[in-house]
């Protein structure tokens, strides 16, 4: 595996009108150069991921992530992130422009794919528009079925980009440029239209978004000498959660919730109680590949509201830990999680100690 992948993160976004520069304001649930970052990693197709950014960039611990300083323009970001790479034997490099959150790794794997027999391959889509081209005092026709518009990312065999970019004195605004302004071959692969490049605060909400609910439900007995975990906190009581796993009837509730808005069933059916393998499990490890799916699948979790059912112990004593726990588990900002407390007038099991039920609703967006 030779690749390596160049994120450009250092662009100063003039159209984007925002002090943060627009690479790093939130999009959906997440910076925005993060998307890239992350289908990069998860694509497992490189070995080496470069993120030329100005401003710099916490938190990353992946040692095969590097963070570079950029140039004033694009293409000198683009030369200094080939020039850090030089020596280190990369036969293929992609570029890619972080203000293109949208790509899939579908597309990487395409681009990786026709790079075996060509030196340039370029992603594209055309235009529904009509087409004029002004120059001076003239206007004409242009046939817009000749048209590629290029996106990124682009992949190259990299000592031909890196020839060919050390011999180039002016500003390009892509890679493909080079060798078109050198008559060198490009293969031009279909490109997406959900790839669009994020120039102004209109296009954040460019996507289209579906919203889905779902709904949880769960309720464990009260047993002695078992410890008490609510969403993945200790609590310290006379008693814990009877149940195959540790019984939170909080993490249970929110992971039933989240298949429900996927239209994916159940707990019991991914965790099936007579299945010795899940005996004893923590539920933070029930929840997380649950989260995986969500992810791969383009859902991001809007908000949970959390109905914790019990005379005790007392929720509010302990909702900043359960909210702040569940915030790092779910990996969205505690503002959106809520978490009520319930009693039921001390009747029946619930209302005698001898068991705790709680209720979920999730709200999950669905970007088509
Ligand atoms: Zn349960």
């Amino acid at each position: 595996m030779s690749n390596c992948f160049i994120l450009l993160a250092a662009g100063k976004g003039k159209r984007f009108k925002s002090n943060k520069p627009k690479q790093f304001i939130n999009y959906i649930n997440k910076p925005l150069f993060k998307h890239s970052l992350d289908k990069a990693i998860k694509s497992k197709l490189f070995k080496l991921i470069i993120i030329v950014s100005n401003i710099p960039i916490k938190n990353i611990k992946d040692k095969s992530i590097k963070v570079i300083n950029g140039g004033k323009e694009r293409y000198q970001s683009s030369q200094k992130a080939l020039d850090f790479i030089k020596n280190k034997k990369f036969k293929n490099v992609f570029i890619h422009d972080a203000a293109r959150p949208n790509f899939s790794i579908k597309l990487l794997k395409k681009l990786k794919f026709n790079l075996k027999n060509n030196k340039a391959v370029v992603p594209y889509i055309k235009t529904k528009n009509s087409v004029k081209y002004k120059s001076n005092y003239n206007i004409k026709n242009l046939n817009r079925d000749s048209l590629l518009f290029t996106q990124t990312p682009q992949c190259f065999d990299f000592k031909s980009l890196y020839d060919l970019s050390k011999i180039n004195k002016k500003s390009i605004t892509d890679e493909a440029s080079l060798f078109v302004d050198n008559n060198e071959k490009i293969k031009f692969i279909k490109g997406e239209e959900n790839n669009f490049k994020i120039t102004i605060r209109s296009d954040l909400n460019k996507m289209k978004i579906k919203t889905f609910y779902g709904i949880g439900f769960d309720i464990h007995r009260l047993i002695k000498n078992k410890k008490l975990y609510l969403g993945g906190v200790r609590i310290p009581f006379h008693s814990g959660l009877q149940g195959h796993s540790d019984g939170d009837v909080i993490i249970h509730s929110i992971i039933d919730g989240l298949l429900g808005a996927m239209k994916k069933k159940d707990i019991g059916t991914l965790y099936p109680s007579n299945k010795m393998k899940f005996k004893n499990i923590r539920s933070p490890n029930m929840l997380s590949p649950i989260l995986k799916i969500l992810d791969g699948e383009r859902y991001y979790l809007n908000n949970v509201d959390i109905n914790l059912i019990c005379e005790k112990p007392k929720v509010s004593k302990y909702r900043e830990k359960i909210i702040s726990s569940l915030s790092n588990l779910l990996n969205v900002s505690k503002n959106q999680i809520n978490l009520k407390g319930k009693t039921v007038e001390k009747l029946g099991l619930i209302g005698k100690e001898k068991a705790i039920a709680c209720e979920a609703i999730v709200s999950l967006n669905y970007y088509v």
